[in-house]
């Protein structure tokens, strides 16, 4: 059965082609059993995977006419507040390095239940690119015999990283970046920042609507960028004791462990940003610099590089981004950026 009067209210912004996909599936009751949501961070995938599965068992959803989900239905107030029992999601343990076999094999049983209502069961896997192989294998095994009325969603950055066999069986739905102009509406609109702010964020997030999103409702964690790229700006003008002094205040605390991996990896992104817009500034390219809010400190730094400084610079930092993916200690690579710059 079609239901043409059924619509969609999901509160995203760019790549409204895969919206349209899910939406139409919905509407014409054409759900694969496991699909791949992949794409950069911050683009809003998991939030989608969330709209789709809540959508799929909104208790309206069966009756041919609905905005979808509903939020008003037994079922939708149930999802709303995450405790939906038809609705489970896997992720990554913070400090580990994998997705378990254990937590796989939970999920898969659960999966193999019975409905609480007679409706789909929805299982999100976050992070799909951690899954230790072992835990891809018992994936597999279910993929390769889907059930009526289950669906996985696996959600990932890095969709290279999972075996071919998974990609092969599932749907998959390439997120793209989402352009800042259609991001400044958003924020207006949506979450009534002021235009400014708009236009700082709308450029600072480089495309990704959920990173401008959490810049502007969580004041810690804009502090904290703000910091990282403070400790670039004091690198450029300090002596060497400084700098490491930095480097000990930005990961010091954090020493040791995944934690701060994901630390010293977020630090050397922002970094490489600051260093494509002095590059950018040095070419009169202004329109296109990310760090529009701090472009005082992006001119008053500029004078002190020349070009081939900035070149070696950026190829320090990828550089720096290779030792980390190779285990080398994180304090130590930035360390090891401090010194050199
Ligand atoms: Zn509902």
């Amino acid at each position: 059965m079609i239901k043409s009067n059924i619509t969609f209210n999901w509160p995203l912004v760019g790549n409204g082609h895969i919206i349209d996909f899910l939406a139409k599936g919905i509407a014409n009751d054409k759900i694969a059993g496991s699909y791949i949501f992949s794409g950069p961070d911050n683009l809003g995938k998991t939030t989608t995977a969330n709209y789709f599965a809540r959508s799929l068992v909104c208790q309206r959803a069966q009756e041919g006419t609905a905005v979808l989900p509903c939020g008003k239905c037994p079922a939708c107030q149930q999802a709303e507040k995450g405790l939906h029992g038809d609705i489970h999601l896997v992720k990554k343990d913070k400090d580990k390095k994998n997705i378990s076999i254990e937590q796989i094999r939970d999920f898969i049983r659960i999966l193999g239940m019975a409905s609480f209502l007679n409706s789909y069961k929805i299982g999100i896997i976050k992070h799909a690119e951690s899954l230790s192989i072992e835990a891809a294998n018992a994936l597999l095994k279910t993929l390769e015999e889907p059930k009526i009325k289950v669906v996985i969603i696996l959600v990932t950055s890095n969709i290279d990283a999972l075996p071919a066999t998974i990609v092969s069986r599932s749907q998959v739905l390439r997120f793209k970046l989402v352009k800042a102009d259609l991001i400044y509406d958003y924020l207006i609109r949506d979450y009534k920042a002021k235009r400014s702010m708009a236009k700082d964020l709308s450029y600072l997030c480089l495309g990704r609507p959920s990173l401008a999103v959490k810049f502007l409702e969580d004041l810690e964690f804009y502090n904290v960028y703000l910091n990282r790229a403070n400790g670039f700006f004091q690198f450029s003008q300090e002596d060497i004791n400084k700098r490491l002094a930095v480097v000990e205040e930005l990961i010091g605390a954090k020493a040791g462990g995944q934690e701060s991996v994901k630390i010293a990896g977020r630090i050397i992104e922002i970094w490489q940003g600051i260093t494509r817009d002095l590059l950018l500034l040095e070419f009169d390219q202004r329109g296109l610099t990310q760090h529009l809010l701090l472009e005082g400190e992006l001119k008053k730094i500029k004078t002190k590089f020349k070009p081939s400084d900035l070149l070696n610079l950026a190829k320090n930092l990828r550089q720096a981004k290779e030792y980390l993916a190779a285990n080398v200690n994180p304090k130590l690579v930035l360390e090891n950026i401090a010194i050199n710059i």
